[in-house]
Order: C-alpha cells, then structure tokens, then sequence
C-alpha cells in the first residue's frame, strides 16, 4: 500500500441511473475520507443487481484500498446489496439471529411489528463486523480483507451518515494515525470566484496546489485549506496556511469554518448583543428563511418583512410615497427607507433591505434584470450598496439573498 490510501464508492439504487435522484452519499463518503488522508479516485453507479454489484465490488476492490457501497441493504426485494457483495467476496450471505432479535427490538421501538420480509436485514456476510442502525433498521456491514477496507452501509443518509462517524470513524483513525488529512475552511463573501484565484495563486507553490480548493456558489466563495501528516503537524500547517491567505484576502474574509453567511452575521450580532430585521422585496423572504434555518436564532432575529407592492412597502414600512413615485421600487432611497423603517418598526439594532429585479420581465436602459440594492440602516447612520447580478430569477434571488 502506497503512502496515500484511495478509496472507491460504489453507490446502489436503480433510482440512482434514473432522472430523478442523484448520488449524494459519495460526496459524503469523500469528504469523510479526506479526514484521513484517503482520496477518492473513483465513483460507481450501479442499479439493484446482484451481478453488477457483485463485478463492480471485486472490480474496486482490485484498485482501492477502502471500498464504500452503499444502499439496497433494506428489506424489499430489490435491496440485493447483501447478496452482491457476498457473491464478490466469494461466499453467501447467513442468516444471524441475534441481529434477527435485535431488529424485532427495533421494531417494537418503533411501535410497530416487523413486517416477515424484513427478516432479510438480518442476513450477514461471514467476517463482517455488523453495524447496528441507531437510525433506522438496516443493518451496515465492515470488513478487512488483508489490508483493504470494505464498508457497506445503509442508503438513507442520514442513517449512512450516522455509521461514518460511530463505526467506520474509529477504524480508520487506526488506520491513518500518521497521515490525516485536516481542512479548514475560510469563507469569503462579495467576492467572485476568480477574483479570489487571481488574488491567492502566489500562495499555490508554496503550499501545494492540491491543497487548496475554491468553491463556489451564488454569492459565496469558499476556500478550502488542506493539510496531510500527522494531528500534531497538521494544525500548525493549517495556521501558516490561513496567516498567508489572510494576508492575501484580508477583510473579504467573512469568517473560519463551515457555516454559512447567515451563521456569521448571527454570531457576530449575538456577541454584540443586537438585533436584526429584515425587509425583503425581491427576496421573496429568502433572507429570512437562510436566518431562521439556523437554530436559535431567534435570541438575534427580530422577524422580517416580504413587502412585494408599493402599497405594502409605505403600509408595512412607512415608506414615503414621493419616494416611491420619484425613484421607483428599486432604488436606493427606497432601499434606504425599507432598511429604516423595518428597523423602527421592529425596535431592532440593525434594519437590512433588499429591492432589486428578479426578472424575467420588468428590466429596462436604465434598471436592468439583476440590478439590486442592499440597505441596512444601523446605530450609526444607513448605507447601501448596489450591484446588477447575472442569471435567471432563481440565481439572481439565491445571489442577493447571499
Ligand atoms: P433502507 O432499508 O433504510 O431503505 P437501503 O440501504 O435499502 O436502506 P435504499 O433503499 O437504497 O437504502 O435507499 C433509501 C433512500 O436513500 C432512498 O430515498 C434513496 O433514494 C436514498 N439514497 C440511496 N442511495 C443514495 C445515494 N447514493 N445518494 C443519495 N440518496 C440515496
């Protein structure tokens, strides 16, 4: 086995090779893997077939060195992930008992009785380490075959999810104690993907290009700072790493870590000890719908307002008229008078307007589709900023929610 271990995944489910569902558990599984250093080389598709599971897991089990299946491990007929692997490893699937009591256990739980079919989740492949499903009833399996890793795990994802961290996280821990992979990410906003190339490719020789990963998406740009070796190398690596990219991007860096934009504004204000709220036009509510996804943020998040017509913007936020026969809906005096007034009205710190053009129609010389102006007003006085955006009405929402 090289330095660097690779690993396969192999997702299960005819639904996958339709039109309807795309595999997402392999780009959980590949970012789980790079924890610790394993790279994803390759990625399968296949539907509920024995035979072609059974090839595509021999296949990959040739070519990497941690092979993940998942799906088709649940009780109906066409769940036939058992019997694939069983027939790639050259052996039969044998019916366990104890894990056929367990999933009655599992069932009562549930408040319900176990259907006579579901008793095929208790079929296991000989040398398999049974996984138990904290989360539902399908059971996962793993094994080592010499120096491979083989794990086959349920295809519901959060379930899936839920074996990655309990049961898969420890074995590879052993298994990568010298060459994990540690990440950190920096979040940039109002800065276009390119831009934050341009800016940081100086900083590519220095710390490897593989190291560093741009994503982004509608408004957001995320920087993805990576570093292999051992816990005790990669930490002080990763911090070089973000004094440099600091340096190169300063203040359009937003924050450190996973969260969103939202998480950020929130924890920023909560330190404060402020309030936001919000007065939404073109958004249609987006703003505080990225708010209110996250848990507790009521405690900052005074509430907010769609005022979609003129009628609603002077009702709902005392919006002066002349305004908005003098400059129209989308302008800047009309997103400053939004701000303020959602402020007011809702006793908050700090007041945040958006008024822009969604499209498709509406756009003229002067006021183009995706020309939108953001307002907050706050303690010190209001600001606005203004921007025309690219894309359709979806995009353009997405960005200036963002
Ligand atoms: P269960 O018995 O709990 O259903 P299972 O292993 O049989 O588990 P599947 O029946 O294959 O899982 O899939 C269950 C659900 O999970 C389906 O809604 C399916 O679309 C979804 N799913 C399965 N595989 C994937 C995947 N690779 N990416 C995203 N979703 C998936």
């Amino acid at each position: 086995m090289g330095c660097v271990e690779t690993a396969a995944c192999l997702a299960v489910g005819s639904e996958l090779l339709g039109q309807e569902r795309v595999d997402t558990n392999s780009l959980t599984v590949t970012r789980f893997l790079a924890e610790f250093g394993v790279r994803t080389a390759e990625k399968r598709v296949v539907g509920d077939d024995v035979t072609a599971i059974a090839e595509a897991v021999a296949g990959l089990m040739e070519r990497a060195d941690v092979v993940v299946v998942t799906g088709g491990l649940g009780p109906t007929a066409d769940d036939v992930t058992r019997e694939g692997v069983a027939a790639a490893l050259g052996t039969q699937v044998q019916r366990d008992t104890e894990i056929e009591a367990w999933l009655h256990e599992r069932y009562a739980h549930f408040k319900r009785k176990m259907p006579a079919s579901c008793v095929r989740m208790a079929d296991v492949i000989p040398g398999a380490q049974v996984l138990r499903n904290s989360r539902g009833t399908a059971p996962g399996m793993l094994f080592e075959v010499g120096e491979r890793l083989l794990v086959v795990l349920p295809g519901v994802p959060w379930e899936m999810e839920l074996m990655l961290e309990h049961d898969v996280r420890p074995v590879l821990e052993k298994r990568n104690a010298d060459r994990r992979r540690s990440t950190r990410t920096l979040l940039l906003s109002g800065v276009i993907e390119s831009e934050v190339e341009e800016r940081v490719r100086h900083l590519y020789d220095r710390f490897g290009r593989e190291n560093v990963t741009i994503l982004a998406s509608a408004g957001l740009v995320r920087l993805l700072l990576s570093s292999s070796g051992s816990a005790a190398e990669t930490m002080p690596a990763l911090d070089r790493m973000e004094t440099a990219f600091r340096e190169a991007l300063g203040r359009d860096i937003a924050a450190v870590g996973e969260g969103g934009i939202a998480e950020v504004v929130l924890s920023m204000l909560r330190e404060r000890r402020m309030t936001l709220a919000t007065a939404e036009s073109c958004t249609g509510g987006l703003v505080g719908k990225l708010i209110t996804d996250i848990a507790g943020s009521s405690d900052v998040y005074a509430g907010g307002v769609v005022t979609y017509s003129n009628a609603a913007k002077a009702t709902l936020l005392d919006v002066p008229n002349e305004l908005l026969v003098a400059h129209g809906a989308v302008s800047e005096p009309v997103a400053l008078a939004m701000a303020k007034g959602v402020r007011q009205r809702l006793s908050a710190h700090w007041g945040l307007a958006i008024t822009g053009i969604a499209g498709p129609g509406g756009g003229t010389d002067d006021k183009p589709v995706g020309l939108v102006y953001w307002a907050v007003a706050g303690p010190d006085g209001e600001r606005c900023l203004t921007r025309v955006l690219p894309g359709g009405r979806g995009l353009i929402r997405r960005l200036s929610a963002n």
